[in-house]
């Protein structure tokens, strides 16, 4: 085929998956193009600063995501930034349906990521990075014997709340019910934890702060009692959402819209991929991420030679 949008690799979604991806599909010479609707880095593009990627001790999470870009490009790899709006199989290719007209491809490897659920109150957006964070694992060391606060109470919650104490002096809990959902043993994980103390029936109703978090304005959603609370960090954990909506039809997920895998990231529709934060049991870290994505780009070279005479 000589159609000048017709690749060998799609690649949707320039994370820290798609762009690994991309390096490990350009430099197995396939004719390899990355479609981003939004900023090169994914979730990384909002994080100011990076300091668990092997190898490099401190970098800006933007400047990551265009260094990895640089590199793929380097050896080919061509970036699109339209909105993917649905898939289609034809012909033993797959059609990707965009905002901007039809792309084909012999295969596919979704990377889309996934979507931390917000609070959606005041303050939030604007301190993203600047106390507000929604991973314990990448932010937490920033507080070392401060005080802050956890938002939610399932299992990330908890999980991610007892990393904090690792680091802060105190960690409030503050959940919406007088109840967790969370897992038994990370219940008692938590409530044995002397720094951790819980504020029941209670939600966030404001993150105040001029150049970083300083405190949260909270509502009992019983007594309806309002109060503040003086926080230098607010770990968010409500639940997340993979983006996998323009593929529901199309590949087979859990409730939840992570892709299901196996270990080499075959999805179950032939030369299709997913990788990152967007499958199922994903570590949603950057260097997992990144994995995931050269796996997922040496599989899909090995479908194309083995099922495309080339
Ligand atoms: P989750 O289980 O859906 O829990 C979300 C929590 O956030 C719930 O407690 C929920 O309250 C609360 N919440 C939701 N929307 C809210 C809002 N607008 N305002 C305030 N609170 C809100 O999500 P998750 O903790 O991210 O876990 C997702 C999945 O990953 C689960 O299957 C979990 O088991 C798994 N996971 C496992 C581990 C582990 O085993 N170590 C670690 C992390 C995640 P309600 O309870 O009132 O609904």
């Amino acid at each position: 085929m000589t159609n000048e949008r017709h690749y060998d690799i799609v690649i949707i979604g320039a994370g820290p998956a798609g762009l690994a991806a991309g390096l490990y599909a350009a430099r197995a010479r396939r004719r390899t193009m990355l479609l981003e609707r939004n900023v090169t880095g994914g979730q990384i593009a909002l994080t100011s600063v990076i300091e668990n990627y092997p190898g490099i001790e401190e970098v800006d999470g933007f400047e990551l995501g265009q260094m990895m870009q640089r590199q793929a490009e380097k050896y080919g790899m061509e970036t699109d930034y339209t909105e993917v709006t649905g898939l289609e199989r034809r012909d033993g290719l797959h059609v990707i349906h965009t905002k901007e007209g039809d792309y084909t491809a012999k295969a596919v490897i979704l990377t889309g990521g996934a979507d931390y659920n917000r609070l959606g109150v005041p303050g939030e957006e604007e301190l993203i990075g600047k106390g507000v964070s929604y991973c314990a694992t990448c932010d937490a060391a920033f507080f070392k014997d401060q005080v802050c606060a956890v938002v939610g109470g399932g299992d990330a919650a908890m999980d991610e709340g007892l990393f904090v104490t690792r680091y802060a002096s105190k960690v409030y809990v503050i959940h919406r019910r007088d109840e967790l959902r969370a897992s038994r043993i990370l219940q008692e994980r938590a409530f044995a934890n002397p720094k951790m103390e819980f504020v029941w029936n209670t939600v966030v109703t404001e993150i105040e702060g001029q150049e970083t978090v300083e405190r949260l304005k909270l509502r009992n959603v019983v007594t309806n009692e309002e109060s503040t609370l003086d926080v230098a960090a607010v770990f968010i954990f409500i639940g997340h959402h993979p983006n996998t909506d323009y593929v529901r039809a199309y590949v087979k997920m859990d409730n939840g819209g992570h892709i299901y895998v196996n270990e080499w990231m075959d999805t179950d529709v032939p030369g299709l991929f997913a990788a990152g934060d967007i499958r199922v049991n994903s570590a949603r870290q950057v260097v997992t991420a990144a994995g995931d994505g050269a796996t997922a780009a040496i599989r899909a070279d090995h479908y194309i030679s083995d099922n495309f005479r080339e």
